[in-house]
């Protein structure tokens, strides 16, 4: 039987009482028990150091069945080899995304081009991202936290940047969206107080001759102002 040294293979220790001394021979004497160890290198993994495991037994073929179990579960344990996919770096990823955007007008592609070239100079110098695979949603929450200005403006940027990871996510750059949910910008609340009362030409229309009328009256007639409100206090008064 040939035995390869570059691979696991089992071997004898032979004991004190025994009078062989080579590893591969195994014919000892008759009532001489010498134990089976497997001895060789990592199947799978070339950095591994070398392999001596003592099989338990001193018997032939129960230390073959140990050599195989053990082959076996070596390479089990081995995690599976990924398959070589290039990562497509992040830089990358906007260019394709700016191409995809050509035929907007050239304010639009010149903002997106400055907004994630921005992005993406601030993913690689905090986190050193480099592929589009590599940024989370908590790293784009802090990109938005170093944002500064007007509310209407960064909701914008918010939207633009929310563009392009939902376009990776399309294209099967990245796995998901990571930018799917992302914090709001500004108090909503806040701004539905700050907006004006919208009225229709018609009722702003009516508004106003209500509003002129009631002056006109209040100047002309006083208390006596013969709109509707006016009129039933006064008779509320009268009748008080
Ligand atoms: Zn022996």
């Amino acid at each position: 039987m040939l035995y390869n040294r570059d691979m696991l293979r089992l071997v004898k220790k032979h004991v004190a009482a025994c009078p062989k001394t080579s590893a591969t021979d195994w014919k000892c004497p008759k009532g001489v028990h010498c134990p089976f160890y497997v001895r060789g290198p990592h199947p799978t993994d070339k950095d591994a150091p070398l392999i001596v495991r003592h099989t338990g037994t001193t018997n032939e073929q129960a230390a073959r069945m140990f050599l195989q179990d053990f082959e076996r579960d070596l390479y089990d344990l081995k995690p599976e080899p990924q398959p070589e996919k290039p990562e497509l770096p992040l830089t990358e990823a906007i260019d394709l995304y700016l191409a995809s955007k050509r035929h907007r007008s050239i304010p639009r592609q010149r903002k997106l081009k400055l907004q994630l070239g921005q992005m993406a100079t601030f993913l690689t110098a905090t986190f050193g991202h480099r592929a589009a695979t590599e940024p989370s949603n908590l790293d784009l929450q802090q990109f938005m936290n170093t944002w500064e200005g007007e509310y209407t403006t960064l909701k914008t940027r918010r939207e633009n940047m929310k563009g392009f990871w939902r376009w990776c996510a399309n294209s099967d750059i990245t796995p998901k969206n990571i930018a799917f949910s992302l914090p709001v910008i500004g108090d909503p609340r806040h701004e539905k107080e700050r907006i004006p009362p919208t009225l229709t030409q018609k009722r702003s229309g009516k508004y106003l001759r209500r509003q002129l009328t009631a002056t006109t009256f209040t100047n002309e007639a006083g208390p006596t102002s013969p709109n509707k409100s006016g009129r039933s206090r006064l008779s509320k008064d009268t009748r008080a």
